[in-house]
């Protein structure tokens, strides 16, 4: 029995109760904030860290739930904390990881605005950030302090391309009671086991291939061990870390094909990068594959893929002007950030200028291969070379 209701309070509390048992292969996408407690005893023993249990949007539905356990399934971990983009991401191991009077080490060839978030660790944190060759290897343990609590690593670094010797940081940094964190976005957690190799944190930014749409920002922190993941959602719980429920889905939805545009991105990255290598345009041809690429041995070693970005220097013989006008001339590949989508994207970078230490000649230009048919691919920039 019912009890009788307004019009208008009936516009709000509904009778109806769909029947049960509905099944279907896509994840549903429950859209909340307020979270339905059954009783004050359920409220009460809710615990925000338990994803056994619902307490409050913020703090997880069944939707981001999926994508958590998918994405540490995924990446061989246990944990998985989504934030609102990769970015976002890395600024929670940083902010969960560091407090005034420690030291943070990063390779010089770490995604940029990581680099930027270190500068203001160090200006208005009291952190010290501090920056290591990215092919330093075992070496990094000299660069060790007491007060050193986290090493970043990227593998690839994403523009200038060098590989890192993971296993060698990770055995410096584990001696020394430091932890060591990947962005291991170019390879997706496919082609790349960092916790094999032994890092502690690994960071995807969901925006590249898990989406594959070039449409959704997400970010996640995964993790093996269960007291490191508790300070990471403390800090995601702190600084209220949260996903739209619509983009949770977008990126559940891009999970099933990944594995198949991650590897056709690779094939066609390989045919595209081969066939510049043999041009006389170009110098030197920066993808882990090949072995100009600072770091393949270790590509080798340690990858079982690759993804569909890399970069190739151009001779020395052309100007930013000329590397600038094959850029411009450039059809297929659009001129934009990020990459893992469908369409073929390049950037050109003044390497010299953002990092340090940087020795290759050559204007640098960074191609993401999307998922065309290479040889038109290959036709768009010998076109653009001609222009050039
Ligand atoms: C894109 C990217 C990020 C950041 O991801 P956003 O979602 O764009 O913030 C971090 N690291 C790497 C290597 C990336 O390519």
């Amino acid at each position: 029995m019912t009890t009788p209701k307004s019009p208008q309070t009936a516009l709000i509390h509904s009778d109806y109760q769909a029947p049960q048992g509905f099944a279907a292969f896509p994840n549903a996408i429950h859209h909340a904030s307020t979270v339905l407690f059954k009783d004050v005893a359920a409220m009460r023993s809710g615990d925000w860290k338990e994803k056994n249990a619902y307490t409050y949007g913020l703090h997880g539905t069944p939707t981001t739930f999926t994508l958590e356990a998918r994405l540490a399934e995924i990446e061989g971990g246990k944990y998985c904390l989504l934030a609102p983009s990769g970015l976002a991401a890395i600024a929670m191991a940083d902010f969960a990881l560091l407090k005034t009077g420690d030291d943070v080490l990063l390779p010089e060839n770490i995604y940029n605005p990581n680099r930027e978030l270190g500068r203001w660790l160090a200006q208005d944190f009291g952190i010290t950030a501090r920056y290591y060759d990215p092919l330093i290897g075992a070496g990094i343990a000299a660069l060790i302090q007491e007060n050193t609590k986290l090493i970043w690593t990227e593998a690839p670094g994403s523009v200038s391309m060098e590989v890192p010797d993971l296993p060698a940081i990770c055995a410096a940094a584990h001696a020394r009671g430091v932890l060591v964190a990947l962005d291991n976005t170019w390879s997706a957690g496919l082609a790349l086991r960092g916790f094999d190799l032994g890092v502690d944190i690994i960071m995807q930014a969901l925006t590249k291939y898990q989406s594959g749409g070039s449409d959704v920002l997400m970010g996640a922190l995964i993790t093996r061990d269960r007291a490191l993941h508790e300070r990471l959602a403390l800090a995601h719980m702190r600084l209220g870390m949260g996903v739209g429920a619509d983009d949770a889905y977008l990126v559940l939805r891009g999970l099933p094909t990944m594995k198949l545009r991650f590897d056709a991105h690779d094939a066609g990255a390989r045919t595209v990068a081969a066939w510049l290598k043999a041009r006389s345009e170009i110098a030197t041809v920066l993808h882990p594959a090949f072995a100009d690429c600072p770091g393949h041995a270790i590509w080798q070693r340690d990858f079982t893929g690759a993804g569909g970005l890399f970069s190739v220097l151009f001779d020395a013989r052309y100007t930013e002007q000329q590397t600038d006008r094959f850029v411009d001339a450039l059809q297929l590949f659009k001129i934009g950030y990020s990459w893992g989508g469908a369409n073929s994207l390049v950037m050109p970078y003044r390497i010299a200028a953002m990092r340090k230490g940087w020795q290759l000649p050559g204007q640098l230009v960074r191609l993401n291969v999307g998922l065309e048919d290479p040889q038109d691919l290959i036709a768009d920039i010998e076109r653009a070379f001609a222009a050039m």
